[in-house]
């Protein structure tokens, strides 16, 4: 199993308002900040990643928060929603706590044979409660309001828009091991065996959508998780083979990553699980400091000038 893909790593996404979004995920949503660093491409800007505990793959979302940044489309060729695991019979929970909260949620619903509820983020991101239909034994972060039975596990599935599912499938089956499990409708459904959770993605065949637009409220880049870099570079292989053009390896402090952009249009990763988030915090104060990587920490006293204030109390 170590030389597969073990399904999701990593969803990165733009947002426009810091604050805000640490509000939402953290507060809203109950998700651990397990890491405050800067866009390392752009450390002018902050990088939050929310997670379990400890961020484990699976359960990681990423935001580039872009403070004033114009709302971008959700539509073809890109990630479009974001599937979290939640347990069985915790929707009641979520469903009275968002209506107290304000914020707009669909029905309880049905996709799959599973019962999800639907809700936007504060920039308009798609994420979908899902009450997995297998029992899932990740164990969450939980928070004073939201307890481990009802407590979001990490991911359950990602959904890709596309105007033609093709090619977008092969990539899933030949080279990272998924099956088409199901369809409805419109919907594919393609799911790994490598492992249990944050597993599936999902497209959507949308063959007259709009493009997407990617800016404020989108997904920037979907990641899949591999064991570790030796691993990473074995699909690197399997990559170029298919004819597709893929970056080096890239440091990522946390993981080591590869991009290339699938057929359908959709940045995707490939990310490592080593070394993980505990490599300059301890796991009690994972997300309290603000990480720069080595080749910013000279620059600290101007990036923490830049970035937003953010209360995290
Ligand atoms: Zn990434």
């Amino acid at each position: 199993m170590n030389n597969r893909i073990l399904g999701l790593h990593h969803i990165t996404a733009i947002a426009g308002d810091a604050q805000k979004n640490y509000d939402f995920y953290s507060k809203v949503l109950g998700l651990r900040l397990v890491k405050k660093t800067v866009n390392f491409d752009d450390p002018g800007t902050y990088h939050f990643y929310y997670g379990d505990t400890i961020g484990t793959p699976g359960s990681i979302l990423t935001f580039f928060p872009w403070e004033g940044i114009q709302k971008g489309r959700i539509g073809t060729g890109m990630a479009t929603e974001i599937g979290y695991s939640v347990p069985a019979g915790s929707l009641d929970f979520w469903v009275k706590r968002l209506d107290a909260l304000n914020i707009r949620h669909t029905p309880i619903s049905e996709r799959f044979g599973e019962q999800y509820i639907q809700l936007e983020d504060t920039d308009g991101l798609i994420l979908n409660l899902v009450a997995s239909a297998k029992a899932d034994e990740r164990k969450p972060w939980v928070t004073n309001d939201i307890k481990e039975e009802v407590a979001i596990k990490g991911f359950h599935s990602v959904t890709l828009m596309l105007k033609d599912s093709k090619a977008t499938a092969k990539v899933l089956t030949d080279i990272f091991g998924y099956q088409q499990t199901a369809q409805e409708g419109n919907m594919l459904r393609f799911a790994t065996d490598a492992i249990d959770t944050a597993n599936i993605v999902d497209i959507i065949e949308a063959p007259n959508g709009q493009h997407g637009i990617n800016a404020g409220g989108t997904n920037h880049h979907v990641a899949f998780r591999v064991k570790d870099d030796t691993v990473l570079m074995d699909f690197r292989k399997k990559v170029v083979a298919a004819g597709l053009h893929i970056t080096e390896k890239i440091d990522r402090n946390y993981f080591y990553s590869l991009y290339f952009r699938e057929p359908g249009g959709v940045l995707f990763e490939l990310a490592s699980e080593n070394p993980g988030f505990v490599t300059d915090e301890t796991l009690e104060e994972l997300g309290t400091h603000l990480m720069l990587p080595a080749q910013y920490e000279a620059m600290r006293k101007r990036i923490e000038e830049v970035l937003p204030e953010l209360k995290q109390n």
